[in-house]
């Protein structure tokens, strides 16, 4: 038999490519709001305010005190490629800030109801503005979709409501709110032992007391007591190392031989951006195995500043995985360092219990 006539090709309606790239950006609420945060640091923030219902798929409210935005670059806000962070490809590479290709905001409005109030210093007024499928939409049917001057203080809120209300597959895998939430935890709770200088609240809606808070003021020992508590904090040595040929820098707080888990915790910031690494978190558990019971792990915070241009961001929009350069070589400088401090702590310690 012949074979039947190929079907057209079309292209795919705009909108739903966008829809497509916005999910495979944002596949749980919690991805959403690191974006979040990570914009409201980029612009100076020294006070991020987090609420949060339904585990983030009814309400994700972040209130930051940062730069604020021009009123005329809310136009083309959730425009996907807009971007004040970035203007050619060669910038990727010695890019400081969290954001590099002006996406987050673009993806969250094809898949939630967004809206930004901002107010920049030399605006008498904030204005505010909603968002549907990366451009401005008006408030009510009927009314007009220019951003409306209101009352508000200098800096950013952005609400993002029903997440996933137009992706009902999505929306449908999310089995517990609480599970949802306690992602959100653990993503606020690492940016706030790493940004110094920056307080951070998050709390459920509804509920008076925040389950996150951290004082701006607060040392980064303060803020491991605040969130990991003083298990974790009374235990801590502090490290650091640098080399020059392989142009980077780390420091960290990790457990001494005292401290002991079932399960390591690694909050791990490359180029000040949360990311995992299988392979430094190997590495500093083969550390430990010296040091610790059979099955006990350690707690670590290690921020690690390499030189942009050996870092490859440009991996994949979640950015979760963070690839460098000589990255076998610095990670056995870095735990040469932690096996150092430990042995030395370890051996105060004998001595001490001998006298
Ligand atoms: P990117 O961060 O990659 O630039 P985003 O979509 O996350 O892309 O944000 C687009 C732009 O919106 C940013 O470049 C920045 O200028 C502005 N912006 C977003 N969030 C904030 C904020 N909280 N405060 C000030 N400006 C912001
Ligand atoms: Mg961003």
């Amino acid at each position: 038999a012949e074979a039947a006539a190929p079907r057209r090709i079309k292209a795919l309606d705009p909108d739903v490519v966008n829809k497509i790239a916005a999910g495979e950006i944002i596949v749980a609420p919690v991805h959403a709001l690191k974006e979040l945060i990570e914009n409201a640091v980029d612009a100076g923030s020294t006070s991020l305010e987090i609420l949060v219902k339904e585990g983030g798929l009814k309400l994700l409210q972040i209130t930051d005190n940062g730069h604020g935005i021009n009123k005329e670059d809310l136009p083309i806000l959730c425009e996907r490629f807009t971007t004040s962070k970035l203007k050619s490809f060669e910038d990727l590479t010695s890019i400081g800030t969290y954001g590099f290709r002006g996406e987050a905001l673009a993806s969250i409005s094809h898949i939630a109801h967004l809206t930004v109030t901002t107010k920049t210093k030399d605006s008498s007024v904030a204005y505010k503005a909603h968002y549907n499928s990366g451009a401005l939409v008006p408030a009510k049917p009927g009314q007009s979709a220019d951003p409306k001057p209101t009352a508000g203080r200098p800096g950013t809120q952005i609400t993002v409501e029903d997440l996933f209300y137009n992706v009902p597959t999505r929306r449908r895998a999310f089995r517990s709110p609480s599970e949802e939430y306690n992602k959100i935890l653990d993503v606020v709770g690492r940016y706030a032992v790493h940004c110094e200088g920056v307080a951070f609240s998050c709390k459920k809606h509804g509920e008076s007391s925040t389950t996150i808070s951290t004082q701006s003021s607060a040392t980064t020992i303060d803020r491991i007591r605040q969130i990991h508590g003083s298990a974790v904090a009374n235990e801590l040595i502090q490290f650091e190392s640098a080399d020059r040929t392989f142009h980077f820098k780390a420091q960290g707080w990790t457990t001494n031989a005292n401290y002991h888990v079932k399960k390591m915790t690694l909050l791990l910031f490359i180029n000040h951006r949360s990311v995992d690494s299988s392979n430094i978190r190997k590495a500093i558990e083969q550390t430990y195995s010296a040091f610790l019971p059979k099955g006990g792990h350690p707690f670590t915070y290690l921020s690690l500043e390499i030189d942009p241009e050996c870092v490859d961001v440009n991996v994949h929009p979640t950015k979760r995985e963070v690839n460098f350069l000589r990255e076998d070589e610095i990670t056995e400088m870095i735990c040469n360092d932690i096996r150092n401090k430990l042995a030395s702590v370890d051996k105060s310690r004998t001595f001490m219990t001998q006298t």
